[in-house]
C-alpha cells in the first residue's frame, strides 16, 4: 500500500549537497529508521518533506499523490505529520486547544469547548496519554507533551508521521513507552519515518533502515526475514556501539 515514497531527492545549500538523489520507501504499517551522522543531510530531508525546503529534484509521493514541492500547508493536507525534537505546541493553551488550534471551524460552523474536549480525550486515549483535554501543556512532562502532538497529527487524519529522534529528552522509561506507542501507530497502519542515532531502537522498532552518508543513501536494508539485530549488523558490518546518551 503507498505510503511515503521519496524519489532522487536533491538539495544544495550554496556549495554544499545537503541531499543528492536520496529515495526512500515507506509502506502503510513500517517503521523506517533514518540514520547518519551529524550533517548526513537527515533534517534537511525532513523539512523537504514538511514543505520547509523546496528541493532542487526529486519528487515526494504521498498516499498515492506525486509532489515536485510541497508547501507546509499541503505538506499537512496530503497527510504527513513531523514531529520535531523542539515541540510546536503552545504551553500557555490546554492539551485539547492544542490539538484544535488551527482546526476549530469546520464547514458545520465552530467546534464547540465541550466538543473539542471530548473529541480530545478519544485521541489522547489511543495515543495513551496520561493527562486530559483541560491539562494546560505547559504543566505536562515532555513525553506527555510529545503524545499530545502526536495525539494533533492523528486529529488531522496524518498517514506518515515522521518522528525526529524522539526519545532524545526522554528518560528511560518514558522511551520504552514511546516505543510501544510507535508500535501501536505502526498497527493502525501509519507509514512512520524514525530518525535516530540508537542502535537499540533500530534494533526495536525498524521494519527497514537508511543511513545517509553526505547526503546520499549509504546503506539501505529491509529486513527480509532478518532479525532485526541482523539487520542492525548488515548496515553497519557488524556488532556497533550505540551512541552513549
Ligand atoms: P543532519 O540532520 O543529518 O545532521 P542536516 O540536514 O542538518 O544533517 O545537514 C546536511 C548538510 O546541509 C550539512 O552540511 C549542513 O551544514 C547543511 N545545511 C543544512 N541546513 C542548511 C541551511 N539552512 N543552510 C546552509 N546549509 C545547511
Ligand atoms: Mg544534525
Ligand atoms: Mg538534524
Amino acid at each position: 500500500a503507498p505510503g511515503l515514497s521519496i524519489r532522487g531527492l536533491t538539495k544544495s545549500f550554496g556549495g554544499v549537497r545537503a541531499l543528492d538523489g536520496v529515495d526512500l520507501t515507506v509502506p502503510m504499517g513500517q517503521v523506517h529508521a533514518l540514520l547518519g551522522h551529524n550533517g548526513a543531510g537527515k533534517s534537511t530531508l525532513i523539512k523537504c518533506l514538511g514543505g520547509a525546503y523546496p528541493p532542487d529534484a526529486g519528487t515526494i509521493e504521498v498516499g498515492g499523490v506525486s509532489y515536485a514541492r510541497l508547501s507546509p500547508r499541503e505538506s499537512i493536507a496530503a497527510g504527513v505529520a513531523i514531529i520535531f525534537q523542539t515541540l510546536s505546541v503552545v504551553d500557555a493553551l490546554t492539551v485539547a486547544e492544542n490539538i484544535f488550534l488551527g482546526q476549530e471551524w469546520t464547514r458545520y460552523g465552530r467546534i464547540d469547548r465541550r466538543a473539542q474536549e471530548e473529541v480530545a480525550a478519544g485521541l489522547l486515549e489511543r495515543v495513551a496519554a496520561k493527562c486530559s483535554p483541560r491539562d494546560r501543556v505547559g504543566e505536562l512532562p515532555m513525553a506527555q507533551r510529545q503524545l499530545v502532538e502526536i495525539a494533533k497529527a492523528l486529529s488531522r487524519s496524518a498517514s506518515v508521521l515522521v518522528l525526529d529522534e524522539p526519545t532524545a529528552a526522554l528518560s528511560g522509561t518514558e522511551a520504552d513507552a514511546l516505543a510501544e506507542r510507535v508500535e501501536d501507530l505502526r498497527t493502525q497502519g501509519l507509514a512512520i519515518v524514525y530518525v535516530t542515532h540508537l542502535l537499540s531502537e533500530v534494533e526495536r522498532l525498524a521494519d527497514e533502515v537508511t543511513v545517509l552518508r553526505d547526503g546520499r543513501v549509504a546503506h539501505h536494508a529491509p529486513m527480509a526475514g532478518r532479525t532485526r539485530r541482523e539487520l542492525v549488523e548488515s548496515i553497519t558490518g557488524g556488532p556497533l556501539e550505540s551512541t552513549p546518551r
